[in-house]
């Protein structure tokens, strides 16, 4: 059913309203927007306004911005964007991608930037439980070196990588970028399209820049 959105004019589904939709004339982009918390740019961000008045960008493509804006989008598990629905967080890339808790519980949706605010659908992704743990960057507690699959031996450093399951040994290096240097050749070996992107390079020697 549609309804028209007394400000904007526009013709929309009663969802775009907002919950109790009888109520309310306008949309729930111009409802945001009187109230000085405007939904998104109308194109291809939306914003997570937060408890303290600051504000999250995230983006999205602009075909999803109509669908995006039925909903009330906030920062959630401090990477994504979600929103409430009956006490179950519905996850906006997993919402983009028509992938939830009606659709399907056990695939993956991954970004492949590893930014959790990038949406845009050329950054998403469908993947397995296994190769959603490869692309983790973060470092488990128990690391010591302060990258994944580089631990200190004596006065050397131990690389190694863990592929489907399987612990393979990169060998002991005298320096820990050298170390660094035979895991990242490894994720691009094991990993391949789902190795990690690092945004910082890595400098051995005049030619080696990972
Ligand atoms: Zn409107």
């Amino acid at each position: 059913m549609n309804k028209t959105c007394r400000t904007c004019g526009l013709e929309k589904d009663v969802e775009s309203f907002g919950k109790g939709s009888d109520y309310y004339n306008d949309c729930r982009i111009c409802q945001q927007k009187k109230l000085g918390k405007p939904i998104g740019n109308g194109e291809d961000e939306l914003y997570l306004h937060r408890k303290d008045g600051t504000m999250i960008i995230v983006y999205i493509d602009p075909d999803d911005y109509e669908k995006c804006s039925i909903h009330k989008w906030c920062f959630t598990s401090g990477r994504y964007a979600g929103y409430n629905y009956s006490g179950r967080m519905i996850l906006l890339h997993r919402f983009i991608m028509n992938i939830h808790h009606l659709t399907g519980h056990s695939i993956l949706i991954d970004h492949k930037d590893g930014n959790g605010l990038n949406n845009r659908k050329s950054n998403l992704r469908q993947c397995n439980v296994s190769e959603n743990a490869i692309n983790k960057t973060k470092l488990s507690v128990t690391n010591t070196s302060g990258y994944n699959g580089i631990e200190k031996y004596n006065d050397r450093w131990l690389a190694g990588i863990t592929c489907y399951g399987k612990t393979i040994r990169l060998g002991i290096h005298p320096t820990i970028n050298e170390a660094i240097k035979a895991r990242r050749e490894a994720e691009l070996k094991y990993f391949g399209e789902f190795a990690p992107i690092y945004h910082e390079q890595l400098i051995l020697g005049d030619k080696d820049i990972l």
